[in-house]
Order: C-alpha cells, then sequence, then structure tokens
C-alpha cells in the first residue's frame, strides 16, 4: 500500500490490518487490505463494480465479519463488536427509509433505539433536519419526497445521534447529475462544518476527485493506490489507476531506451514517444504509455515538444466549452484530445500534435496490483 504521507500508527482512528474477505469460501472479495483512516478526513473507497468496495464498508459497519486480519477504532479491535455498538451512521443504498414513519420519525429513529426520547430527541431531529435544508418537512411521509430530499432525510438519520464515523455506499447513485452535484457540495459542506469523519464509496471517479481528502483505488478486491486526488490524477501508480481515474488515451509499446526518469516506446507504426518511466521498466519491456486528452497540443507551442506526430482527424464532437477530437497517428493508434473551444483548429482535418514527456506515462503493460480487476 502507498500513501501520500505515512502515518503514525497511533493517529489511525480506523485501521484496516491485512483484512480479508470470501464469501462461503470462494475467491477473495477483499484481500490484504491495510489501510489508516485519520479522525475528521473525508476518504473515499473508488473503484469499478465488484472491486471490494462495499464488502469493506459492511465489515466497518459490522455487518460482515472478516474472514481474515482486523479492524481497529481508536486503537480497539472491532471484532465481535455489533453494528449498533459502533456508533457509526450509514447511508446505505439498501438501507432505505421507513415506508411507514413520517420524515421526523425516520430521523429519530437511530435516537429511540439508544433510548433518548422527549424533548431532548426532538431537537435533535429539528437540527438534523435543518442541517439538511429539510426544516419544516417532518410530518412528510418518505413516498411524498423528491430522490434527493430521501437521500437528505437518509443523511439527516445517520448524523442524529452524533456518530464518530459516517459510512455512505453511493448515496447520491440513483439522483440525476444536476442534483447529484449539488448534493456533492451539501454533503462535503456538512462533513466540513461538523469535522465527522466520512469513509465513502464511489464509483464515480468525478464524484471522488470532488469530495475527498484521500482516495483509495481498488480493483480486484485489492488496493491499487491511496492518495490525495491530487496524486491519484497526477502521479498514478499503475496502468489501471491511469485509467480508472480521469481520462487517459492508452498507447501499447515496447521500451527502446531509458534514461533516468524518461524512457523511449516504440508504438505502432514504429512511431518513437518519449515518456516518464514509471516503475522498474527498461529495454524490451512492454508498456502502456498514457496521456490525457487535455494534454495533448494543437497549437502554436506545439514547436517545442519533444513528442510531435502528424494525425489524421476523424471525428469531432462538440460539448460547449470544449470539443474532443479523435486522432489517429500514421501507425493506426487512436487518441482523444481535448481542445478549448475558439481555440480548435477549424476545417482540415490533418493536423500536427504533440505533448510533452513529462505528461506521458509508461506503465508495465497489464499490471494491476494483485492481478485482479
Ligand atoms: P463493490 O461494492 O465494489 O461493487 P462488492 O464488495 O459488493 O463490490 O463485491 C465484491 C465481490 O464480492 C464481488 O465479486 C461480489 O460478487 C462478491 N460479493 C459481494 N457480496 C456478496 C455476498 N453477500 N455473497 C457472495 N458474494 C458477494
Ligand atoms: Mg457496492
Amino acid at each position: 500500500m502507498t500513501q501520500a504521507e505515512p502515518l503514525a500508527p497511533d493517529a489511525a482512528f480506523v485501521a484496516f490490518a491485512d483484512v480479508g474477505k470470501s464469501y462461503d469460501g470462494g475467491r477473495a472479495a477483499v484481500c490484504g487490505l491495510n489501510l489508516s483512516v485519520r479522525k475528521g478526513e473525508f476518504l473515499t473507497l473508488l473503484g469499478p463494480s465488484g472491486s471490494g468496495k462495499t464488502t469493506t464498508l459492511m465489515m466497518l459497519a459490522g455487518f460482515e465479519a472478516p474472514t481474515e486480519g482486523d479492524i481497529r477504532m481508536e486503537g480497539r479491535s472491532l471484532r465481535g463488536r455489533p453494528p449498533h455498538k459502533r456508533n457509526m451512521g450509514v447511508v446505505f443504498q439498501n438501507y432505505a427509509l421507513f415506508p411507514h414513519m413520517n420524515v421526523a420519525q425516520n430521523v429519530q429513529f437511530p435516537l429511540q433505539v439508544r433510548g433518548l426520547r422527549g424533548d431532548a430527541a426532538q431537537a435533535k431531529v429539528e437540527a438534523a433536519l435543518e442541517l439538511v435544508d429539510l426544516g419544516g418537512l417532518g410530518g412528510r411521509r418518505p413516498d411524498q419526497l423528491s430522490g434527493g430530499q430521501r437521500q437528505r432525510v437518509a443523511l439527516a438519520r445517520a448524523l442524529v445521534f452524533e456518530p464518530d464515523l459516517v459510512l455512505m455506499d453511493e448515496p447520491l447513485g440513483a439522483l440525476d447529475r444536476q442534483l447529484r452535484e449539488r448534493l456533492q457540495v451539501e454533503i462535503k459542506r456538512i462533513q466540513r462544518r461538523l469535522g465527522v469523519t466520512v469513509i465513502y464509496v464511489t464509483h464515480d471517479q468525478a464524484e471522488a476527485l470532488t469530495l475527498s481528502d484521500r482516495i483509495v483505488v481498488f480493483a480486484g478486491g485489492v488496493v491499487q493506490q491511496v492518495g490525495t486526488p491530487e496524486a491519484i490524477y497526477e502521479r498514478p501508480e499503475n496502468a489501471f489507476v491511469a485509467g480508472f481515474v480521469g481520462e487517459n488515451n492508452g498507447l501499447d509499446g515496447i521500451v527502446t531506451a531509458r534514461d533516468g526518469a524518461t524512457c523511449e516506446v516504440r508504438i505502432a507504426g514504429d512511431l518513437l514517444v518519449r515518456a516518464t518511466a514509471v516503475g522498474d521498466i527498461g529495454p524490451g519491456d512492454a508498456v502502456v504509455t498514457t496521456i490525457r486528452p487535455e494534454h495533448v497540443e494543437t497549437g502554436t507551442e506545439i514547436g517545442t515538444l519533444c513528442n510531435r506526430f502528424a494525425a489524421c482527424v476523424d471525428d469531432v464532437a462538440y460539448h460547449g466549452d470544449h470539443s474532443r477530437l479523435r486522432a489517429i497517428l500514421p501507425g493506426g493508434a487512436a487518441l482523444t484530445i481535448r481542445t478549448q473551444n475558439g481555440s480548435a483548429p477549424g476545417g482540415s482535418d490533418r493536423l500536427t500534435i504533440g505533448w510533452c514527456a513529462d505528461r506521458c506515462l509508461a506503465f508495465p503493460a497489464g499490471r494491476v496490483n494483485g492481478g485482479g480487476a
């Protein structure tokens, strides 16, 4: 496992130590998980469907038991501690509102379970509803609310008992894009205001980049990288992370030379690409070189770039603030290029494109930590 900064063991609020989980003795859903969560941070588990994110959250919440290793909270093992004694708020996809209770009763439920009733409970419910901007809607039933409002109620229910930790599993997954973006801002605002620790699950890399203090990228039940959004985006440690987070063009090739941090890669059409080597690669190794669409240049500054190629544009898509071009290199490799609108080269279907070696990373081909995905 890698981290942006090493964390002293005593600084861990929650710690996964060599945690593994296999259901019914089958293939491991989560394998060799070591992860430290800091108090007050917004940590996101990001990965494709089936990569072990929900399983990780379920083990932390106490709905599933690890088959290997241990999870500790403030230094104490959670083994054997039932979910209702873990003091964690949960917003899970499959943990819907109670349809027969109104909004206030739903939010009050966790307080009731903890034996808190009367005016004190009432005041907490009202404060939680205010926090999620639902003041005055306590009397409504869930079926009288929009999807976004229902998720706000779920959030209020997870926060009302002032938990140490809030776990959220794709809470915005069912909402349309605009509503999702609005609620992302809300969730972040609430988390900052309360200073509560959040562990958030999503398969949406844009959501992860927006919300998180740190991101944990999963594939095949194995952590691929842990880091800040900026580190994950700018300095992916393997080809999986480079391809999954943000958009990336991948050019397959063979290393022909290596000189310190840079290397030269022969790609289709015998084109030579200069790239920054990630990891232990040398001449003869199969690699994938990645370059993001926004880092491919088409303008006048192109003359100074070490990678310059004639390309043929075979598709242009207009996206309002930018356009996306599909460019084909002489050897047949296709690249997506992003250009600011207004700066797009007009007319011609032939174009010179270029990019610098710093922006172009070469990774060992096909390597995903743990061999999964
Ligand atoms: P994610 O949340 O990243 O989509 P999950 O943690 O749900 O991934 O699943 C990880 C793996 O574990 C998948 O292969 C999935 O099919 C399997 N899995 C999840 N839950 C169960 C279960 N209750 N019984 C058996 N297998 C499961
Ligand atoms: Mg899931």
